[in-house]
């Protein structure tokens, strides 16, 4: 491994100042799990890593800070902290279950949210670096490769997806996330910070060099009740072959407003607006809930050998829904490819 300074900011400014004085060879480090791999496997090679965990009491970096109208969390808060949180489980419990699932437990404990959000694509070719679009090539080897566990939707011309279990909840939830940089600070909602392969086919997100991701605000809902569904290709401890973070606010058993988002399935959290355009209004029932599995796959264009999604993703919306809506069963149970 290359030798690399270690830069211990005192200040969300002082990072900004820090990555900024590095020239485009500082990078910034939460918990290290993706970043300092990625490192080992001569994927990336700052000269700087500019800790984050060096400042996470400062700036309420490291808060949950749940209130009447909003909750709000911190960047450097880890997953197993956000996962463990009684008034998010019980508030946003999408959130706390796709937090709760991500990794191992080892890792959640010092993965953080933001570096959750931010971390690159574990599509098998990039991480065993071939030349392809994200590493400046000018292929997608997955498009006729191994293309078991990559994208049926937005994938056109790099069919990752999208690998942070926290981003379909939060997007689904409406969160909004707080930027901090060299030009100050901004807010996007969650669902625009994913940016497809189609319009910058080298990164995931809008963040703009030296910028830092503060923290992540979700706003209360009243009736909400929500949940994460994930399926694995084994027991346990890995990405989703596919997921569904559901966030329903109910009023006498009709959907006020319906969050629907997929995970593992495209190169950002998928949001089916038709979805929730479908429940808005309506009880779930057996026949509204397939009639919203079959809308959540539609216009998918699944790869040769990834075909299996589509029903996979078809009956985990079906069977979720069923399931908060308490109608129904375990959709985590007998799902798997
Ligand atoms: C075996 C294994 C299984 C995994 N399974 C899952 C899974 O099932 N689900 C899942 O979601 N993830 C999974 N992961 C990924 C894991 O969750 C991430 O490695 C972790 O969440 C990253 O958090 P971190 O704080 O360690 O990030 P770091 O490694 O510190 O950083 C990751 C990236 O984010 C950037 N970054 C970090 N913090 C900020 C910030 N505040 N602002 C801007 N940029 C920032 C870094 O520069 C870097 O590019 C798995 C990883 C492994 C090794």
């Amino acid at each position: 491994m290359r030798p690399l300074a270690n830069a211990n900011p005192e200040s969300l400014a002082d990072a900004v100042e820090r990555l900024e004085r590095g020239g485009g060879r500082a990078a910034a480090i939460g918990g290290g799990s993706d970043l300092l791999g990625m490192i080992k496997d001569d994927l990336a090679s700052p000269d700087v890593l500019v800790s984050l965990r060096a400042l996470a009491a400062s700036d309420g970096l490291d808060a949950i800070v749940p209130g009447p109208a909003e909750l709000r969390v911190g960047g450097l808060v880890t997953l197993a902290r956000l996962s463990a949180h009684p008034e998010v489980a019980s508030r946003y419990r999408v959130l706390a279950e796709a937090a709760g699932s991500a990794a191992t437990p080892q890792i959640r404990n010092v993965a953080t949210l933001a570096g959750n959000l931010c971390q690159r694509p574990w599509c098998w070719y990039f991480r065993q670096n071939f030349p392809c679009y994200k590493h400046g090539g000018n292929r997608c080897f997955s498009r006729t490769g191994e293309n078991q566990f990559n994208a049926i939707f937005g994938g056109a011309p790099s069919y990752i997806v999208h690998p942070s279990d926290a981003a379909p909840a939060l997007v689904a939830l409406d969160a909004r996330f707080r930027l901090v940089g060299p030009g100050g600070e901004r807010v996007v909602p969650a669902g625009a910070f994913f940016t497809l392969p189609r319009v910058d086919v080298t990164r995931e997100n809008v963040l703009e060099p030296n910028e830092i991701l503060a923290d992540v605000t979700v706003p209360a809902a009243p009736g909400l009740r929500s949940t994460y569904a994930k399926v694995l290709d084994r027991e346990a401890w890995t990405h989703a072959v596919v997921s569904v973070a559901l966030a329903l606010q109910l009023e006498d058993d009709r959907v006020r407003r319906a969050g629907v988002v997929l995970g593992g399935v495209a190169p950002v959290p998928w949001r089916v607006a038709a979805v929730e355009d479908l429940l808005a209004g309506r009880a779930v029932t057996e026949s509204l809930a397939a009639e919203a599995g079959r809308l959540a796959v539609d216009g998918a264009r699944p790869l040769p050998k990834n075909r299996y999604k589509v029903p996979l993703v078809e009956n985990l919306v079906r069977r979720t829904l069923l399931s908060l809506a308490g109608s129904g069963q375990d959709p985590r149970q007998e799902l798997a490819p």
